[in-house]
């Protein structure tokens, strides 16, 4: 008889990565503390439920991230958007789904699996020594106890409950024309050289103008139980910072000092909005300091009126949430193990990955690493040109940290997106005459094209599993 695999958290990864492990013959214990125990959102005792939308974003494979991780995880025989998709609703090109029904079928089917069983219990500390196989999952809203005991292993600066997310941008979509590489004073960074920043100018007529665009823009309010959570006055959202003086942010993160700008050199810049490298292939950069709380079309609305960001294509927009979150990229190995103690696994949100279908996804490959650690084999992972890949490589290395003590905070939660995926090899797919869509259209669906002929091939029979 195989040794069961423990579960911890029965949302969105937990119940996928269970389905996973019990699919490769291994006995598997779930232990979901609701509705013993609940958390400020679920309102349910059901497996994976849906905390908020019903939506589970893009179903279009053929050019968007989040519909390629769909198809990704559908031809990986996933419980999730199987159950997805058996509830879909009408929703246009999103894949949304009936709440009650879609959680109703994952509980259900974990419930009728033989190697399953599912305990209603808290688990409040790190398990003892006797289960050596864990999968953490329980998610943005984890237990308190449960978090301080993980905190005891990582050290209290790596475990987070606080996301303070600034907008990430497409390096292509930057108008480098106005915008110039500088580092402040061309001070070399212990990560790189003297020109590590990309810097947006503006004069005291777009400042100001900027300014009162923040304070007038429409924000979106804490929920009740995350105004007691703590956050930092380190990582103020810039429209509190707006509010408390016209000139705090142009002596702040906004302030022009060690700068000069190539394209006009005799011109006093008055601000400055500074981006920096977000992730290893350079393709992601972040806006330093802008995390905030205004409402998602409006980030897009007043950062697009920025010098050079005119055309920003956004990965990502910011935010300020309740999330526990781990500092992955330096404390998780590529196969989701804790390097502190590789018995625990962790999967979902807890992560660093953002959403219900990144949570499983995250949930599939936990599930399929540790069943193929229980079989004494070795589960390669998935290719980063495919969106489970690359959404692991940004969770186990491929972020940049901003370098130095503390930078570590830098890890911020990400959805999937195209920004996260290596680029195409020169050169770039071209428009073939007559055919409808953009290049960058054409650029995302030759993407999507590598990413499943590389997921099949992962997929194939005894690819990706090797005896150890
Ligand atoms: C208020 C809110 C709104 C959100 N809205 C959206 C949205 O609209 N769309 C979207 O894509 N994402 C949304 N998210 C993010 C969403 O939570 C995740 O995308 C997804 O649910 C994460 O999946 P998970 O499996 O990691 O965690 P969860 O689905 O939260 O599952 C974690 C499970 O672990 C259990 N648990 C916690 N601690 C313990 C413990 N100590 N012992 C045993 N069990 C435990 C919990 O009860 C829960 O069932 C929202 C998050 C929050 C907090």
């Amino acid at each position: 008889m195989v040794k069961e695999v423990h579960v911890v958290g029965g949302g969105l990864a937990g119940s996928e990565a269970a389905w996973q492990i019990a699919a490769a013959g291994i006995p598997v214990i779930v232990h979901e503390m609701r509705p013993v125990r609940r958390t400020e959102a679920h309102q349910t005792s059901a497996l994976a439920e849906l905390v908020c939308s019903n939506s589970f974003r893009s179903d279009d494979w053929a050019t968007n991230a989040v519909g390629l991780l769909h198809e990704e995880m559908r031809r990986a025989r996933s419980l999730i958007l199987a159950a997805a998709d058996r509830h879909k609703l009408p929703a246009g090109g999103a894949l949304a789904v009936d709440r009650d029904g879609f959680a109703g079928e994952v509980t259900r089917k974990l419930e009728g699996q033989p190697l399953v069983t599912i305990v209603r219990e808290e688990i409040d500390a790190v398990p003892p020594a006797g289960w050596d196989s864990i999968i953490v999952a329980t998610g943005p809203l984890t237990s308190s106890a449960l978090a301080k005991s993980v905190q005891s292993l990582t050290g209290e600066a790596e475990l987070a409950f606080f996301d303070a997310i600034a907008p990430v941008l497409h390096r292509d979509s930057i108008d480098m024309s106005v915008c110039w590489l500088q580092s402040r004073y061309d001070k070399a960074g212990p990560g790189g050289g003297n020109a590590d920043y990309i810097n947006c100018p503006l004069d005291k007529t777009q400042y100001d103008a900027f300014i009162d665009a923040l304070v007038a823009g429409d924000k979106t309010a804490f929920k009740d139980w995350e105004e007691s959570t703590p956050y930092f006055e380190g990582c103020l959202p810039i429209e509190v910072m707006a509010e408390r003086g016209r000139e705090t942010l142009a002596h702040g993160p906004m302030k022009p000092v060690g700068l000069t700008n190539p394209h006009r050199p005799g011109v006093r810049t008055y601000a400055v909005v500074q981006l920096r490298q977000d992730n290893a292939l350079g393709t992601l950069w972040n806006m330093v300091g802008f995390q905030t709380k205004l409402k998602h079309a409006e980030q897009v609305r007043i950062f697009r009126t920025i010098p050079g960001l005119e055309q920003a294509e956004f990965a990502r927009l910011g935010g300020l949430h309740r999330n526990t979150f781990l500092n992955s990229p330096v404390l998780l190995d590529e196969s989701l193990r804790l390097k502190a103690d590789p018995r625990l696994r962790f999967a979902g949100q807890i992560t660093g990955v953002e959403g219900y279908v990144e949570s499983a996804g995250i949930g599939l490959l936990a599930g399929s690493f540790a069943a193929a650690e229980r079989l004494g084999k070795f589960a390669s992972p998935p290719p980063p040109t495919t969106a489970l890949g690359a959404l692991l490589n940004h969770i186990t290395g491929g972020h940049l940290s901003s370098g130095g003590a503390g930078a570590s905070r830098s890890f911020q939660p990400m959805n999937v997106n195209f920004g996260l995926f290596p680029p195409l090899p020169a050169p770039e797919p071209k428009r073939v005459r007559g055919e409808r869509g953009s290049k960058t259209l054409l650029r995302k669906h030759a993407l999507v094209l590598r990413a499943l002929a590389d997921l099949d091939r992962w997929l194939a029979p005894g690819a990706s599993i090797a005896a150890e």
